[in-house]
């Protein structure tokens, strides 16, 4: 009886999706996820990576895994309460630290992970959240895990979260409040309204809590994310970072105060039962952020590919949203047609994922493009005119 209860379920949910041309495969990528990459069997140009730096193909973080494989082994072997934690764990937490201009920094397996650690290490039944309608997928989880009430504002629209956060207090509901949002957001590519948010903040009493995964190697001074990028140093109580999207590896991170890392340390649920990263991961990602405290260059670089695309798809005559970031949609609206583009697109050469509900609101389908530094200008311009042959073919413009 269950068995067919699941397969009746099952198979309409699929149907449907299939019906609605919402049903994809995944790709399968042969080699390495560079600015080219052989996707489905055919090379493409890539602009669907969060790649951002190119430090996922970088040699230095190759040779770096591999010596950190050689000396560790490729596990590491437990969690990191009971015998998992190795040096180059806290050799990476340190330097994370110094190049965030932290007090500490924790590493939890991935940003995913963070999240759904961290708010339910801070927040409980008794008190409210303020999270912002567009955060990410793992920041809604996390939310819910905590049992805390989740109140939800408007948009990066600070006046909504004055509203909301007001409401919330005159209410005498809740002990503790906590404002939550993307640094960058991922489907759009806007910036939050930082500033703002802790002017906010400040009044009401409650803390910060910011998920800097698409601003980590990409916003603030060699990218060091969106409190650097405003200098809004000492206001945020709480910053996530991944190592998995401009950091190229995988993992990722917390950094505050020595009380608040501590606290995780002990209350981090996925920290406490879930193994560490791996030695190679941790030797990979300690290069990564060498690298990038050494010099500006590779994301100067990105962000000079991020202005040329910009203004290449503008000219076009794309709509290019409202992106601040080398995040840059190209919104379609219909979802079938969203994906038929993506689809038109790879046929000509050149791979951009299209997105649809629920991952962006219904009626805003659209493709998505990611920029890196390690595009040429050759490589945009044939994306570009990609673009332009496709939109012609489908009437897009
Ligand atoms: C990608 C992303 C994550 C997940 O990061 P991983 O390290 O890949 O698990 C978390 N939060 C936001 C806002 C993201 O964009």
């Amino acid at each position: 009886m269950s068995y067919n209860a699941l397969h009746e379920f099952l198979s309409k949910n699929l149907n449907e999706l299939k019906e609605k041309g919402l049903y994809r495969k995944l790709p399968v990528v042969t080699g390495p996820t560079g600015p080219r990459a052989i996707v489905n069997g055919r090379e493409v140009i890539n602009l669907s990576s969060n790649n951002y730096l190119g430090l996922a193909n970088d040699p230095r973080l190759v040779e770096a895994a591999i010596k950190a494989t050689e000396k560790y082994g490729a596990g590491a072997g437990a969690v990191r309460t009971i015998v998992g934690t190795l040096d180059i764990h806290e050799e990476l937490e340190q330097k994370l630290a110094t190049f965030k201009k932290a007090e500490a920094v924790i590493v939890f397996q991935s940003g995913f992970n963070c999240n759904m650690g961290t708010v339910g290490a801070l927040m409980t039944k008794e008190d409210a959240i303020l999270s912002d309608e567009l955060n990410h997928a793992s920041i809604i989880d996390g939310c819910r895990l905590s049992g805390a009430k989740v109140l939800r504002y408007k948009h990066n629209n600070m006046d909504d979260l004055r509203r909301v956060i007001k409401e919330a207090r005159d209410s005498g509901l809740y002990k503790k409040l906590m404002i939550i949002f993307d640094g960058v957001f991922s489907m759009d590519g806007d910036i939050v309204n930082l500033p703002e948010i802790v002017k906010i903040a400040d009044e009401y009493e409650a803390f910060t809590y910011i998920d800097d995964a698409h601003a980590s190697g990409v916003l603030g001074k060699g990218g060091r994310g969106t409190v650097s990028h405003f200098d809004l140093y000492g206001r945020v109580d709480c910053q996530i970072g991944t190592l998995s999207k401009g950091i190229g590896v995988i993992g990722g991170y917390v950094a505050g105060t020595k009380e608040l890392i501590d606290w995780l340390k002990l209350r981090g649920r996925p920290f406490l039962f879930s193994t560490a990263i791996t030695p190679g991961a941790a030797g990979a990602c300690i290069k990564a952020v060498e690298i990038l405290s050494e010099s500006t260059e590779l994301v100067d670089k990105l962000w000079d590919n991020t202005r040329y695309f910009k203004s290449r798809m503008k000219e076009a005559g794309f709509d290019i949203g409202r992106s601040e970031t080398p995040i840059t949609p190209v919104i379609i609206g219909n979802e079938a047609k969203a994906m038929q583009f993506s689809d038109e697109l790879y046929k000509e050469g050149l791979f951009v994922s299209g997105i649809a509900f629920p991952t962006v609101p219904r009626g805003t389908a659209r493709v998505r493009n990611i920029v890196t530094a390690a595009h040429t200008k050759d490589m945009l311009d044939e994306a570009v005119h990609i673009y332009e042959k496709v939109a012609k073919k489908l009437n897009v413009l």
